[in-house]
């Protein structure tokens, strides 16, 4: 299984690169509260940061450089996160936090905040 293309759409956050691209090297998605969630709404990008000098400043640390100058050099599919994925009541979750999806796409144009973002690819285990 190959890794998972990851298209955003919220370009409010410091990874976020045009193309609907996300230059970090791995995001954590995560459901919003304690329980599993029943629908995309309750999942969330944990690594959202807000863009702005500060934020960007202490997201540096988890940048997917290679990505980001090659697709800065040959646009396409080159800046792709790795996915740790916590939500195991979705059909594409696997064992060890994996996504088995073939490609993932996150929403929540204009976030603020993670909780505003969602994994727009999650099917709750058992509705597919
Ligand atoms: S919201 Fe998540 S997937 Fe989108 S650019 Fe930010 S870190 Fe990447
Ligand atoms: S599609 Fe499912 S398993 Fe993959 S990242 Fe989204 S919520 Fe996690």
């Amino acid at each position: 299984m190959g890794k998972p293309d990851v298209v955003c759409e919220v370009s409010t956050c410091n990874h976020w690169l045009p193309g609907k691209l996300c230059g970090a090297a791995n995001i954590d998605i995560l459901n919003e509260q304690g329980d599993m969630p029943h629908s995309s709404e309750k999942t969330k990008c944990k690594t959202f940061s807000k863009r702005g000098l500060g934020t960007m400043i202490s997201s540096l640390d988890n940048v997917n450089w290679t990505g980001v100058i090659t697709e800065a050099v040959l646009p396409g599919k080159q800046s792709v996160p790795t996915i740790t994925c916590t939500v195991q009541n979705c059909n594409f979750w696997g064992s060890g936090n994996i996504c088995n999806a073939t490609g993932i796409y996150v929403t929540g144009s204009g976030a603020n905040n993670a909780q505003e973002t969602d994994c727009h690819t999650f099917v709750q285990r058992g509705n597919r």
